[in-house]
């Protein structure tokens, strides 16, 4: 379905889905879950996912040569299967299961990092980065030497591509960089970006935590090098995480974790590594959590994720409108139509910690804080921010309920 068709979307249907949605709380306040940032909900069909595997399918997998444990091999790579087609990605082999997008980039800056780069060589980043997309570069830069620079972004959130463009020299080995911010929502010109960075001969890491439950994604049409994604932020279980990588840097790159599952042989004076994507699965593997991850994405190919982002980008302009309707609120990130389900906003004179819980008692969650990204903070000039991140099952009757709670709380602090 185009972007451009109407929408076949039903959105109490779809919030039956999430037993959740139906928990009420301090009384008599339906929960409001606008936390979806930090972590999504998961339908019937994931949790039922889990508990079958539990019931009827579970051993280790890649070991036993016992019926279950090739039951639960077969439904594992069946999961991987699922990531590939979902990321439309060329091959399984450049699917690596770890437990979480900030391991995925650990595992780039430990493996590649450490065998490639080099004093004075230069990692491109840019100012709207989380925590986890920063702090593995700045640990690379200490063990190798090499040096981190930060693309600039303009003070309503937009990356400020000139400047990346004067950044990107020779120099750049690597560039990484969210596709969706976290906090401001801005929506990066991947594609652009990608294929100026392979232009200056580096190769390009995407942290896709924001967008790959949101929007869809196709790994070869954007010539990605590596992807990082999680399995939580997608309806998925928490504890598992996506590294894609072209296979070609896989093949180059030395496992990063060693243990069991990852060598083809090992005698006392050494091992050999076995074949991708086994190389980077040390141990026991997230089993459980993968399968349930296959289990998130085909509930989200049933709906659509061009209909995802047509929803999203719904709730994001109501939440703009009712937000600009209040005094004092300062929105962060650009316009609505630049942005994802992410708005994150600073009311005068109230601290986020104490908006937050305000809206708690109203029933509604959101985040409070620097979000993990305390650099971008500090760019925007704020200590904290609160940050409402919507999904497809939210609506725009709660984001009219958002609106009346932060009056509410103005009330509260005299600050009408
Ligand atoms: N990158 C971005 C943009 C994120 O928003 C997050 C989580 O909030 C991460 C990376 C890290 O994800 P995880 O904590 O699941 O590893």
């Amino acid at each position: 379905m185009s972007a451009a068709e109407p929408i076949q979307f039903d959105p109490d249907v779809v919030r039956a889905d999430f037993p959740i949605l139906n928990t009420v709380l301090h009384g008599d306040k339906r929960l409001v879950y606008f936390d979806n940032a930090a972590t999504t909900q998961r339908p019937r069909q994931v949790i039922d996912a889990l508990v079958n595997v539990y019931e009827h399918q579970y051993a280790n997998v890649h070991r036993g040569i016992h019926w279950l444990s090739e039951q639960s091999t077969d439904l594992y790579e069946d999961a991987r299967e699922s990531v590939r087609r979902f990321i439309h990605a060329r091959d399984c082999l450049e699917i690596v299961f770890t437990t979480g997008a900030t391991a995925a980039i650990n595992l780039v800056a430990r493996s590649w990092g450490d065998r490639f780069m080099k004093a004075g060589d230069e990692i491109l980043l840019t100012e709207m980065e989380h925590h986890s997309n920063i702090v593995p570069w700045q640990q690379l830069a200490e063990r190798t030497g090499c040096l981190l620079r930060f693309a600039p972004i303009s003070d309503d959130g937009r990356l400020l591509v000139d400047e990346f463009d004067r950044l990107l020299t020779p120099r750049t080995r690597l560039v990484a960089f969210t596709a969706i911010s976290n906090v401001l929502g801005t929506i990066n010109p991947t594609a652009e970006l990608i294929a100026k960075a392979h232009d200056a001969g580096a190769i390009v890491l995407i942290d896709a935590a924001q967008s790959a439950p949101h929007q869809s994604l196709d790994v070869q049409q954007l010539d990605a090098d590596f992807v990082a994604f999680s399995g939580h932020k997608m309806l998925g279980p928490s504890g598992v995480g996506i590294l894609y990588g072209r296979e070609r840097l896989l093949e180059e790159m030395p496992p990063f974790l060693g243990g069991g599952s990852m060598i083809r042989r090992v005698t006392l004076n050494g091992f050999e590594p076995a074949d991708l994507p086994a190389k980077f699965e040390a141990g026991t593997p997230p089993i459980v959590p993968a399968l349930g991850l296959a289990a998130a994405i085909k509930y989200l190919e049933g709906i659509g994720m061009q209909n995802i982002a047509q929803i999203e980008r719904t709730l994001t302009a109501r939440a703009h409108t009712v937000l600009n309707e209040i005094d004092g609120i300062r929105i962060l990130g650009p316009s609505p139509s630049e942005k994802a389900g992410i708005v994150s906003f600073v009311v005068d004179g109230i601290h986020a910690h104490d908006i937050a819980q305000i809206l708690d008692q109203y029933g509604i969650a959101i985040r409070a804080g620097h979000h993990c990204a305390m650099p971008l903070h500090k760019r925007l000039g704020v200590a904290a921010s609160n940050r409402a991140s919507f999904y497809f099952y939210n609506t725009e009757e709660e984001i009219d309920r958002l609106g009346e709670a932060i009056r509410g709380a103005k009330r509260i602090f005299r600050r009408n």
